[in-house]
């Protein structure tokens, strides 16, 4: 068998793939020509015009260059030092910053809680604020959850909406990570007002590196009180583009004519396909229907190690168990079927 070529598209993960046409397109007319710096332009006004239209409120809205950087700053406009934040064990945040929304607010702690499928629930909010009251504890501040999950999940409107009554009813705000929030979104069908502050979000990041953009996540104050001085924070914390309207440029031509959703879409339905053809191919066994996309499963012992002899690439034990395949925006059929192709070749004999 010839190996995978290295221009294949993989399954690694959604930040292997380039740029959606849309982004780039919009890079490109963004490119024409001179504009002011440092976000006082026509593309950083249209794309915050975008998400208000979007989010069908008055938000206010900041870019960073990435997703570590977009929470860890949030996190820290929200809290004081003394304070704590309250999400999953496997959230990014505990996990995969290195300590940045620590770093960033200068000591708030972050608190883990377990939860079926990534997701933290009320019940375990309220453990953990109530557990203990005293002054030694970091005071509970913010609830932190990832839309979609680390582990390939998504709340339903109803499980965000009592993550927000649990946080409103605690004093606590909500935070949503919000990396994959277009596949949440394209997978749940609502709106994106409806699963963010009309459930008691209060601040989003919403991700657009993992859907097509080079770069380039929005943070969304829904409660514009939590916003004060955040610019001074992005500026201090070098999150302040030069040229910002590269990293605005990208949102436009995304959320213009919708391209945001579709490419989520077809990422969320190569994951459905996947896990279809996946679950009726030897040596696999699917350990969850996907939600968005990505899909976990358990390859039979040698089966990981000869697709990656092969070329292919991917990810084991993210949160917890099996070995992870996620789907991008420019994920097609025939790239789920050479997968497919290969995993039925290398699979052991039954
Ligand atoms: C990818 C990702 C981020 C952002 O990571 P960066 O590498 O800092 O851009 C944040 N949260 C989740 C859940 C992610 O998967």
């Amino acid at each position: 068998m010839p190996p995978v070529p290295p221009s294949h598209r993989q399954f690694a993960s959604d930040n292997y793939a380039g740029i959606a046409p849309e982004a780039l397109a919009a890079m490109q007319e963004a490119n024409l020509g001179h504009a002011p710096g440092y976000g006082d332009d026509p593309w950083t006004a249209e794309a915050a015009d975008l998400l208000r239209g979007l989010f069908q409120t008055d938000c206010d809205v900041y870019f960073a260059f990435n997703g570590t950087a977009a929470n860890s700053l949030a996190l820290a406009a929200m809290t004081q030092s003394y304070h704590s934040v309250l999400c999953h064990e496997t959230a990014h945040v505990e996990t995969d910053e290195c300590g940045a929304p620590e770093f960033f607010s200068n000591g708030t702690k972050v608190l883990t809680m377990p939860g079926e499928g990534g997701k933290v629930t009320p019940d375990g909010i309220r453990h953990l604020v109530e557990k203990r009251s005293d002054i030694h504890y970091p005071k509970p501040r913010v609830v932190s959850i990832t839309q979609a999950t680390e582990q390939g999940t998504v709340y339903a409107l109803e499980e965000v909406r009592a993550v927000g009554a649990a946080a409103r009813a605690l004093g606590l705000r909500v935070h949503m990570d919000g990396a994959r929030f277009a596949n949440a979104v394209a997978a749940l069908g609502c709106s994106p007002a409806e699963v963010t502050w009309q459930a008691g979000v209060d601040v989003l990041c919403f991700g657009g590196t993992k859907n097509g953009m080079a770069v380039g996540e929005a943070v969304v104050f829904f409660d514009r009180a939590l916003s004060e001085e955040f610019a001074y924070r992005c500026k201090q914390a070098g999150q302040l583009a030069s040229k910002m309207r590269f990293l605005a440029a990208p949102w436009v031509g995304m959320l213009r004519r919708g391209a945001w959703l579709r490419h989520a879409a077809q990422a969320n339905a190569m994951a459905a396909l996947l896990h279809a053809r996946l679950r009726a191919a030897p040596g696999v066994r699917a350990l969850r229907a996907p939600q968005a996309n990505s899909v976990f499963v358990e390859l039979a012992p040698g089966l990981g190690d000869a697709l990656r002899a092969r070329g292919w690439r991917f990810y084991d034990f993210i949160a917890g168990a099996g070995s992870r395949l996620m789907c991008a925006w420019d994920t097609t059929p025939e790239d789920v079927e050479a997968l497919v192709a290969d995993v039925a070749a290398l699979a052991p004999p039954r």
